[in-house]
C-alpha cells in the first residue's frame, strides 16, 4: 500500500515537471515540487526588479501577496511597439501599479527619438520630474540607443551621448535610478547558433540580430559608451539590465563593478548564462559581489494574456530560478545537468531583496 502510494506520487511529480519541458526535475533530487521552491522564495520578501506588466487582474495582485513579491514594472520605448506606445503602455503599467499597492513600481522611460530638437532635454526633464513626483522610482533606457538611434550625419547615438546628460543629471538629482539595456548578448554579433539561450528571439526579430547588420556599431564600441557614462556620472546609480550584457564572462562583469561603485547589474532573462556557466566560478562571483547583483526576471503579464498562463510562467520562473540559486538540486537545461548553487542565505536575501531596496529605493514600498 506505502509503496503503491510512493509510486503513484513520483508519477505526479513526474507529470509536473514533464508540464514544463524547460525545466525537468532530476528524478535524484526528489523531492522538489515547485510548491517548497516558491515558499522559500516567498520568505524573502522578494523583489523582481525587472518585469513588463500592462495588465490588471485582481488574480495577479492575489499571487503577488501570496508570494510576498514586489516588482518593478518597466516601460520600453521601441519605434516597433511591442507593448504599443508608449503613453498607453505607461497609462496600463500605471494601472497595475495602482492595483497592486505595495508590490508594484514603475520605471518610467522617455523617446530617445526626439533627441536633436533643441527642448528635448528641458521637456523630457520635466516629464520625468512629473512620473517621480506621482511615485516612479527608476528611468530605463534601451537597447535602441547604441544600436538604432542615429544623428543627423548618420552617426548612432551611443548612450553616453551629451544630449542624455541633463536626463542623467536629473535622475540622480532625485536619487532615483537608472536601469540601463544596453547592447544585447554577444550571440547577437555571431553567426546563427541553435544552442543559443537567444536563438529564438534573433530568429524571430531578425532586425535585432546584428550579425545581419555588420554596418551596425560593434558591441564593444556599445559598451563602452556605457562605461563612460558610468564614470562620468558617478553619483548615478545604473543597473544594468540583463547582466549588463555581459552574460558570457562573470570576469567582465567584475571588472565593472571594481571599476565603477555607481554600478549593479540584473539577472533578468539571462539565468540561463549563468547556469551554463562553470559552476564554481559564478558562484564565487555572485558571493564576492553579493551586494551588487539584483534579482529581475523580464517576466511579461500583457493585456493580451490569459492570466493562468501568465501565473503558470511567473511562478515556474521563481520555483526554477531559486531551485538553481538557493539548492543544490539538479536542473535539466538544453540537454545538460545543472547543478544548484547553494548559495549562503545571507547572499540570497541580498540578492532578492536587499540590493533591490538599495539600488532602487522605494522599489519595495507602497507608493505615497
Ligand atoms: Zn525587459
Amino acid at each position: 500500500m506505502l509503496i503503491a502510494f510512493a509510486v503513484v506520487g513520483l508519477a505526479f511529480l513526474a507529470i509536473r515537471d514533464v508540464a514544463n519541458p524547460m525545466f525537468a526535475a532530476a528524478p535524484r533530487s526528489l523531492p522538489s515540487n515547485n510548491d517548497d521552491a516558491l515558499q522559500a522564495f516567498a520568505a524573502m520578501e522578494p523583489v523582481d526588479t525587472h518585469v513588463h506588466a500592462f495588465k490588471s487582474d485582481p488574480a495577479f495582485t492575489d499571487l503577488m501577496a501570496r508570494l510576498r513579491l514586489h516588482v518593478l514594472d518597466i516601460c520600453v520605448a521601441d519605434t516597433q511597439g511591442i507593448y504599443g506606445e508608449l503613453a498607453a503602455q505607461l497609462a496600463r503599467a500605471k494601472r497595475f501599479a495602482q492595483a497592486s499597492p505595495g508590490h508594484a513600481r514603475l520605471c518610467v522611460t522617455f523617446n530617445p527619438f526626439t533627441f536633436q530638437r533643441k527642448d528635448f532635454a528641458r521637456n523630457t526633464v520635466k516629464q520625468l520630474q512629473q512620473e517621480f513626483a506621482d511615485g516612479a522610482v527608476a528611468v530605463k533606457i534601451w537597447k535602441n540607443i547604441g544600436m538604432e538611434l542615429k544623428a543627423r550625419d548618420g552617426k548612432y547615438v551611443m548612450p553616453d551621448d551629451p544630449a542624455f546628460e541633463p536626463i542623467y543629471r536629473e535622475i540622480a538629482a532625485e536619487n532615483k535610478t537608472l536601469v540601463a539595456h544596453v547592447a544585447e548578448p554577444s550571440s547577437c554579433w555571431e553567426p546563427p547558433n541553435p544552442e543559443s539561450p537567444d536563438y529564438d528571439y534573433y530568429k524571430e526579430n531578425p532586425e535585432w540580430y546584428m550579425y545581419l547588420h555588420p554596418d551596425h556599431p560593434r558591441k564593444e564600441v556599445i559598451l563602452a559608451a556605457r562605461d563612460r557614462l558610468l564614470a562620468e556620472n558617478p553619483k548615478l546609480r545604473v543597473v544594468g539590465a540583463h547582466l549588463g550584457s555581459m552574460e558570457t564572462d562573470v570576469d567582465e562583469i567584475a571588472k565593472r563593478f571594481d571599476r565603477y561603485p555607481n554600478f549593479a547589474v540584473d539577472t533578468a532573462a539571462r539565468m540561463e548564462y549563468l547556469m551554463l556557466a562553470p559552476r564554481e566560478k559564478v558562484r564565487n562571483f555572485l558571493i564576492k559581489y553579493q551586494d551588487r547583483v539584483v534579482y529581475g526576471t523580464d517576466l511579461e503579464f500583457l493585456a493580451k494574456e490569459a492570466t493562468p498562463d501568465a501565473f503558470k510562467d511567473w511562478q515556474d520562473t521563481y520555483a526554477r530560478d531559486w531551485k538553481f540559486l538557493a539548492t543544490d538540486q539538479t536542473l535539466q537545461l538544453r540537454g545538460r545537468e545543472i547543478q544548484g548553487l547553494n548559495l549562503p542565505e545571507p547572499v540570497l536575501r541580498r540578492i532578492y531583496h536587499d540590493n533591490a531596496v538599495h539600488w532602487i529605493p522605494g522599489v519595495a514600498e507602497a507608493a505615497k
